[in-house]
């Protein structure tokens, strides 16, 4: 039987800006491992969230040059879920209401020109990260990134193969450099992308069911763990066996992917307002602004060089 590749990517990108989302101290990568913990991001009780107005910004210039639209009023939800690097017990995201929605970023695929669909971006929150240090017997938390202002930006199941994942997620870098709100740094975690990816037998339409792809830190990783899972679940059906949904790990050493765990559903991250903030009501002039200062974009870029 012969399979269709069906693939779409969430992607998180590190916003530039010198503060985190929701507090005004700083973000270096690297620095000592408390040097940079704020009382918002350590969970200590009184601290309160105050939205990032850059960060804000930020988003909002990504959004415009990803075709999105950019929605006047903001709701931030809290994600609850418990993981040591995550003293508040829930990460600060948006649920219902996205800062950005309905894009696409254009591509060059093997048949040509092709649209890729941006589902939604939205702000949220870093968590801390977990260190395990070889020889030792235990494991440390090292919370200077907690609180870092991310974007996440979620496309539709539009690509069909690694090839146009990695050029999606080339473009996709490309523009947020060049707008300057990410340093597109894949070794420090400054862009992140996990694909995620089905198999149906060609000529079908339904989707089938998706596995989801962590710990690819460059594209040659992208392109290896998608390339080995098609192989991988083609396999499983063509010996009459299902699909799990669940979250795999690509491991660069054995250079295949392994159970992480099975997939949580949003419903397990009881997602709800946060009471803390406001909602983040944004000005249509004030984003005119921002469409209007865009720099040229790659895409703009290249084909004004070939003309
Ligand atoms: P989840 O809630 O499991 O994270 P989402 O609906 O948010 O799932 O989708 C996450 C990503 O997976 C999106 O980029 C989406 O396009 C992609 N996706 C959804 N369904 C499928 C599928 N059947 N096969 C491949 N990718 C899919
Ligand atoms: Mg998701």
């Amino acid at each position: 039987m012969s399979y269709e590749a069906v693939i779409g990517v969430e992607g998180h990108a590190r916003l530039l800006s010198q503060s985190r989302l929701f507090w005004s101290g700083g973000t270096m990568f690297g620095r000592s491992a408390i040097s940079q913990s704020w009382p918002l991001c350590l969970g200590l009780p009184g601290s309160l969230p105050v939205i990032n107005r850059t960060a804000v910004e930020m988003a909002v210039r990504a959004g415009l040059a990803l075709n999105c639209t950019i929605a006047t009023s903001n709701l931030f939800a809290r994600k609850n879920y418990f993981y040591p690097d995550l003293p508040k017990g829930y990460q600060i995201s948006q649920y219902e209401a996205p800062i950005c929605e309905h894009g696409w970023i254009e591509i060059t695929a093997s048949e040509g020109k092709k649209r890729v669909r941006i589902r939604r971006a939205h702000l949220e929150e870093d968590a801390g990260k977990n260190v395990h240090v070889t020889g030792t017997n235990g494991s440390r938390v090292d919370l200077n990134r907690a609180g870092t202002p991310l974007l996440e930006i979620v496309t539709e199941p539009d690509l069909r193969s690694a090839d146009e994942a990695v050029a999606y997620l080339k473009g996709l870098r490309d523009v947020l450099m060049y707008l300057e709100v990410c340093d597109g740094n894949m070794d420090e975690g400054s862009f992140r992308c996990e694909p995620n990816l089905s198999l149906r037998p060609l000529g079908q339409k339904e989707f089938g069911t998706k596995v989801e792809l962590k710990n690819i830190n460059s594209f040659k990783f992208v392109k290896d763990a998608i390339e080995y899972e098609v192989k991988r679940q083609t396999k499983v059906l063509n010996e009459g066996g299902k699909i799990r949904q669940e979250t795999r790990l690509w491991n660069i050493d054995r250079g295949e992917t392994a159970v992480m765990r099975s997939k949580e559903e949003a419903h397990d991250y009881r997602y709800f307002p946060d009471p803390d903030l406001v909602p983040l009501k944004l000005d249509k002039e004030w984003i005119k602004g921002f469409r209007s200062s865009l720099p040229e974009l790659p895409a703009a870029r290249a084909s004004r060089f070939v003309s």
